[in-house]
């Protein structure tokens, strides 16, 4: 960090002292995070070691795929990877960004993305879109944000290649096979001749604030796969 930057930030922790979301302990001028004590960092569930390669489930499969969830839901998506557990502190995190626009939190998550996952600078990031009257009632599209926050801490691009064509109830509550029905044909591609540009094969990654059943994630990723886009990846903050 430039010298000026530095001064700004201790002259800034010293006026308004920094707390940490999770404990609300007092922060220090140089931990690697802003907004997280690493105590909290490390009590976060981090789904380690998934047992299948395509969908990172960690119950009820093989060590590769497909595994049982996969053999049933015909995933379009290669891999599906979450940074943490949708429970405790991680629960908390999803709800801070999605219901109290808690967009302070989100330069840590792309840091702590890069830890877990440092292979993904390769591609593209695209957003799980939201339909216009839910972006219109909420404000913005928390995926949106944190694709944004994953393409800077990562230095790849942003790439808005869905849309939602249709406003249906959201996935809350709903059971596996009605959150599939839910979302069936609900997204396509955008109509942009800069689709064209890019190359079929480029890691493009999926990204969502938190996997259930993967059914929003696998739609999205079909609409991509009959585009002809043939390495698609599913990453989420949070899987419930
Ligand atoms: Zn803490
Ligand atoms: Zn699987």
């Amino acid at each position: 960090m430039e010298p000026i930057k530095i001064l700004a930030a201790r002259a800034l922790d010293v006026l308004w002292p920094r707390r940490c979301f999770g404990c609300h302990c007092r922060l220090q001028g140089d931990g690697p995070y802003l907004y997280f004590c690493r105590r909290c960092v490390g009590d976060l569930d981090f789904p380690f070691a998934p047992t299948c390669s395509r969908c990172g489930q960690l119950r009820g499969g093989r060590s590769d795929c497909p595994c049982r969830n996969c053999a049933r839901n015909h995933f379009s998506f290669r891999s599906c990877r979450s940074l943490f557990e949708h429970s405790g502190l991680g629960r908390r995190i999803v709800h801070e960004i999605k219901y109290r626009q808690g967009r302070f939190l989100l330069p840590d998550l792309g840091r702590l993305c890069r830890i877990f996952f440092p292979q993904m600078g390769d591609g593209i990031f695209v957003p799980v879109p939201i339909h216009w009257r839910r972006r219109w009632q909420r404000g913005f599209n928390q995926s949106d944000w944190i694709c944004q926050a994953l393409a800077r801490e990562y230095g790849c691009p942003v790439r808005r290649l869905l849309w939602r064509r249709c406003h249906r109830r959201p996935q809350v509550g709903l059971g596996r096979a009605d959150r599939q029905r839910n979302v069936e044909g609900a997204f396509a591609l955008i109509p942009n001749l800069f689709l064209k540009k890019i190359a079929k094969d480029v890691p493009i990654y999926l990204v969502d604030d938190v996997l259930t059943t993967g059914a929003t994630l696998n739609e999205c990723a079909k609409v991509l796969a009959r585009a002809g886009f043939s390495n698609v990846h599913a990453r989420t903050l949070a899987r419930g």
